[in-house]
């Protein structure tokens, strides 16, 4: 395990409210981390919310939390935000576009950051965010599978404390020792890192071409936003949590199992070499991960409801089925290859999911065009921020092109 996280007593806390930016406030986590946020206000202070397209969702939370910064996506939509909410007494600067997020995210006033941004679009502001020694609570997992070692090396550097909030590796982290260290020392044999299985799991291969994006969107344990959603159904979602799990916990991709666990009660688990297997559980309910993360060392309530033991009929486990759902493999594989493999993977991913959702294609080919184009990109990797950017985007092209042939 790396040594990436630090001390409890080298976070940024102090007896003042923490002020805390959300990354993505408008989506899924943005909505269960102001929950948390809102419960708590004696902690926390929103210091910035950033949306993208949705305004007057972004409006309302502005009011309620009177945050000293708003992000929108044009500046038209920011001089009009901003003036409505002058009119109802809000003194929030609206600020807009790319710039914006990583000003935001970036602020030396910011004590915590949660990045809620969907896909390769939340890579500046948590690049950012990680500029200070503040905590970055990461939920926004595609930058990890892009840039994931340079992200920890820059944390390390700055001192930021990274927090992960995917459900998963937030409990793996509850189920490792205290503080961060070496997978040796702490005597961890492998990551046991659970799956639901998706709407489709127990679905024939031959029903999966004609599923529906309104049936893929369906989590049967988890309300996710639409992107995640797909990820969840084509098993894509645990191949880039995977490679999350070797970025964030230092491992070797062949030492984390995937474990598919329909009832989504069990988040994850560590298990160590003397055979002992540390689980977390809890309610399907981000919440609990969110205030994990944001109260940590200390815990504070999340709103989550108690697990009832009593009612709780069965915990099953199976092995995935990489023959169904290709895209498992297509990720290991490209953890293994490493170098540009994952960002190419990622771009691809983002780009078959939308046509997917948009109707240009069936739910089988989303994996067909990821396997296309990490085959028919082949560019010599360089680690840089422009480098990744430039393979991300070179990547989107080939998938494009793959989506229209
Ligand atoms: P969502 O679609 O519900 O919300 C996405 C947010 O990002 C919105 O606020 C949107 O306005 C913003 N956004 C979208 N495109 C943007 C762009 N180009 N620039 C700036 N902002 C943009 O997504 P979500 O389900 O909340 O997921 C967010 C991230 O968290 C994803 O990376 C996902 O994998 C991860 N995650 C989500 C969950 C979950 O339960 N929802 C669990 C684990 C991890
Ligand atoms: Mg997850």
């Amino acid at each position: 395990m790396n040594a990436q996280a630090t001390s409890p007593g080298a976070d940024a806390i102090g007896v003042r409210r923490q002020r805390v930016t959300v990354l993505g406030a408008t989506g899924s986590i943005g909505d269960s981390t102001l929950d948390v946020i809102g419960r708590h206000r004696d902690r926390f202070e929103v210091f910035a919310l950033t949306g993208h397209g949705r305004v007057e969702k972004l409006f309302e939370q502005c009011e309620r939390h009177r945050p000293a910064f708003a992000v929108v996506a044009s500046a038209d939509a920011a001089l009009a935000l901003e003036k409505r909410l002058l009119e109802r007494g809000v003194m929030t600067t609206v600020l807009w576009g790319a710039d914006g997020l990583v000003h935001v995210a970036g602020h030396e006033s910011v004590d915590a950051v949660v990045t809620g941004i969907v896909g390769a679009a939340g890579l500046m502001p948590t690049l950012a965010a990680l500029n200070a020694p503040r905590r970055v609570l990461i939920a926004n997992k595609e930058p990890l599978v892009m840039m994931g070692d340079a992200i920890m090396r820059r944390a390390r550097e700055a001192g930021a404390t990274v927090i992960p909030l995917d459900s998963e590796h937030n409990a793996i982290f509850q189920c490792l020792p205290g503080r961060w260290g070496d997978s040796s020392r702490t005597g961890v044999r492998r990551i046991l890192l659970t799956a639901s299985g998706g709407p489709f799991r127990t679905l024939a291969r031959d029903a999966l071409a004609s599923v529906t994006p309104a049936q893929a969107v369906a989590h049967p344990n988890w309300s996710m936003g639409p992107k995640i959603s797909v990820d969840s159904a084509t098993l894509m979602n645990k191949g880039l949590e995977l490679i999350e799990a070797c970025v964030l916990f230092a491992v070797d991709c062949d030492d984390v199992r995937v474990v598919i666990h329909p009832q989504s009660t069990i988040h994850s688990m560590v298990e160590y070499i003397d055979g002992s297997v540390i689980a977390q559980m809890g309610a399907p309910d981000m919440r609990i991960p969110i205030a994990h993360g944001l109260g940590w060392p200390e815990r504070i309530a999340s709103g989550a409801a108690s697990l009832d033991f009593y009612t709780m009929s069965q915990l099953e486990f199976e092995p995935p089925d990489e023959t169904r759902f290709p895209c498992l493999r297509l990720a290991r594989d490209a953890a293994r290859a490493g170098g540009n493999a994952p960002i190419i993977l990622n771009a691809a991913n983002e780009v078959a999911v939308a046509a997917f959702l948009a109707g240009e294609i069936a739910f089988p080919r989303i994996a067909d065009v990821i396997e296309s184009t990490l085959d028919a990109v082949n560019l010599p990797h360089e680690s840089s921020v422009d480098g990744v950017l430039h393979v991300d985007s070179v990547s989107r092209d080939a998938a494009r092109a793959e989506v229209l042939r």
